[in-house]
């Protein structure tokens, strides 16, 4: 065993030779040289007391400058307090420094002091010191801005989208990147260095891929010929197991003509895996491994494996497929004693097929929860009507009218009512009642926490895996029609793979999503690989044209080896780690909500000379002709 120490690197290895070959096995850990190749000696956050008296050299963005005595330099690693010579043969210096506006970058060289003793700055990782300018050059002036830096961050997101760069600039957008770079790199050595995967790009100019996502269309010039650009590299990634590839990774840029939303834009990142003979667990286990290896450590140890909950449960109990378990208030079945307490209108709705009564009770909601939180919690969900259990005891209710106080008393009891709690009740079809209760449990915990109650640990890492997904969902817009649950390829569990054939709606599938605090950052399955069932899926569940997938069902006769992977959403997964509400924060150039480039104004219009080759004309609505002229 040897260690060796250079200047950016530690090593430490075992060198064993078993005979006829060689084996070495070492670890690097890389301090990484931030000053190579550049014109400076040191970095703005770099300079300590153990250096006060070297000569350094900075570069960086001067952020504030007072009355031409000292200014403040910032560049991605911090501030340092320069100071600026008073002295008559630097007087150029002065000039210099003083007149330049605040946001021009400068160089400066000078010798490390200690600051005056009192004067030291204890916020400052570098307030220990200050440099003594020698010599200054203004690299570049910056004109004057259309806001403060430091407050930029307060501004309007579209101002902030516009001058991107400049918020670029800011302390958070510098650490959310450089984090999302970090945990990538991590990512890429458990699997390639780990675990033996390959990184292999895919194309971005394809063709459709029948249900899921709308796609992006991509002019080509051959006549009404388009390209698609890719929800996800899902074909490519089967077709590289087919190819023998074995274990496939790449950090995959997809897109979905869908809009933006504060946790999704039309063009995104994933982490996209596929492996060959691997099975629902091997998946699992490869991705809790993954994430425990490329997690920060600002944000504490990840305990694996994760718990796990079926499709069917997660709905019961919380009303969604990603479940934030991170507070209590699940929902309640209360459907056996409603159908007691025999009141005529809940007996009716009761008495429909897949019908159920429930309920979650809000503690202490009547004690946080003001009457217009009320008042939006039943507008939200107009099914819904809420009980509210009174100090002496009584229910505050529309419902009461209809109970004897016994029969308020057995509700009172089912529920499990504490004085001060707010219970909301839904009666309906099952699957309606609880999404509703579902998204009723988020908002009262929102409106909870906005009264000041702590429901959510910010801190607490709720990883969670849902599975036993149904294969297929009737479609929202026609419910005859049937949808894949996650796409076309998924595999049906292998104890419902003959249903499949009889009463696909009861298929349970090979599906698995992967949760954090309620956002879901992975989903995957395990995939057909068996030509037929794929063709039999396509033509007769789903009505599709299994035509535009040929060349894979093709593909899937030539010896495809089982096959299952799985995509993280680096885009959520980041934004979660750093506490950003939204994944605009981690992303260096976002679009805007209406999927635009408010910077870049993309997209654009193009001269219909430039159309031509792609054999495509504009119609104008009038409308339209009218702002363009504006
Ligand atoms: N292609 C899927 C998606 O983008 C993930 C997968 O099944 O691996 O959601």
């Amino acid at each position: 065993v040897h260690c060796l120490r250079s200047r950016n690197a530690v090593f430490c290895g075992s060198a064993a030779a078993p005979r006829g070959s060689a084996f070495l096995w070492c670890f690097f850990f890389y301090i990484p040289d931030v000053n190579s190749f550049a014109a400076r000696t040191n970095t703005c956050g770099e300079l300590r007391a153990a250096h006060i008296g070297q000569e350094v050299t900075l570069c960086g963005w001067i952020q504030y400058q007072r009355q031409g005595l000292f200014l403040v330099l910032r560049d991605f690693q911090g501030l340092t307090q320069i100071i600026i010579p008073q002295d008559e043969a630097h007087s150029h210096v002065r000039k210099l420094l003083s007149n330049a506006p605040v946001e021009s970058v400068v160089r400066v060289t000078g010798i490390v002091s200690s600051r005056p003793p009192g004067q030291e700055n204890l916020k400052m990782p570098t307030g220990d010191i200050e440099v003594k300018v020698e010599t200054a050059e203004v690299l570049n002036f910056c004109k004057k801005l259309p806001f403060e830096i430091k407050d930029f961050i307060k501004k309007s997101e579209a101002l902030r989208m516009q001058y991107r760069y400049l918020d670029l600039r800011s302390s958070q957008l510098q650490h959310n990147l450089r984090l999302r770079s970090q945990v990538v790199m991590r990512m890429r050595e458990y699997l390639c260095n780990h675990h033996g995967f390959v990184d292999v790009e895919t194309p971005t100019l394809f063709k459709r891929t029948p249900g899921g996502a709308k796609e992006f269309l991509v002019p080509s010039r051959e006549v009404g010929k388009f390209y698609s650009l890719p929800q996800s590299p899902q074909q490519f990634k089967q077709l590289l197991m087919i190819g023998g590839l074995d274990r496939y990774f790449q950090v995959a840029r997809c897109y979905r003509d869908e809009g933006s939303r504060p946790d999704r834009q039309p063009e995104f990142t994933q982490i996209d895996i596929e492996m060959s003979f691997v099975d629902q667990a091997g998946i699992q286990r490869l991705i809790e491994g993954l994430l425990q290896y490329s997690w920060p450590e600002e944000r504490g140890p990840i305990t694996t494996p994760f718990p796990s909950m079926t499709y069917e449960e997660a709905l019961a109990d919380y009303g969604t497929d990603k479940p934030d378990t991170r507070f209590g208030m699940k929902i309640m079945d209360i459907s056996d004693t409603l159908r007691r307490l025999d009141i005529g209108f809940v007996q009716n709705v009761l008495s429909y097929p897949h019908s159920t009564a429930k309920a979650i009770c809000i503690p202490r909601g009547v004690r946080y929860l003001k009457n217009k939180d009320l008042e939006s919690l039943k507008a939200a969900a107009k099914s819904q009507f809420n009980q509210v259990r009174q100090p002496d005891g009584s229910l505050k209710s529309l419902l009461t009218k209809f109970l004897s106080e016994e029969q308020q008393s057995e509700l009172i009891q089912a529920l499990n009512m504490q004085v001060d709690d707010v219970v909301l009740l839904a009666a309906g079809d099952h699957k309606r009642v609880c999404s509703a209760l579902g998204s009723l449990r988020l908002e009262s915990a929102d409106l909870l926490e906005a009264a000041g109650m702590v429901l959510r640990d910010p801190a607490a890492l709720h990883f969670l895996w849902v599975v036993d997904f149904p294969l297929f969902l009737p479609k929202e817009e026609n419910p005859s029609e049937l949808e894949s649950a996650h796409h076309p390829f998924t595999a049906p569990h292998p104890s419902d793979t003959n249903l499949l054939y009889s009463d696909p709606t009861k298929v349970r599938s090979q599906h698995y999503d992967l949760v954090l605090n309620g956002s879901e950052i992975g989903g995957g399955s395990i995939r057909i690989h068996n030509a037929e069932q794929q063709r039999f899926v396509l033509e007769k569940v789903l009505k599709e044209d299994s035509e535009v997938l040929s060349h894979l069902l093709e593909a899937l006769e030539f010896g495809a080896p089982p096959h299952g992977g799985i995509a993280l959403g680096l885009d959520r997964l980041i934004s979660l780690i750093v506490g950003s509400p939204s994944i605009r924060d981690v992303i260096a150039f976002p679009k805007s909500f209406r999927g635009r480039d408010l910077m870049g104004n993309a997209p654009d219009y193009v001269t219909p000379e430039e159309l031509e080759p792609y054999h495509i004309h504009v119609s104008w609505p009038a409308a339209e002709t009218e702002a363009k002229k504006n």
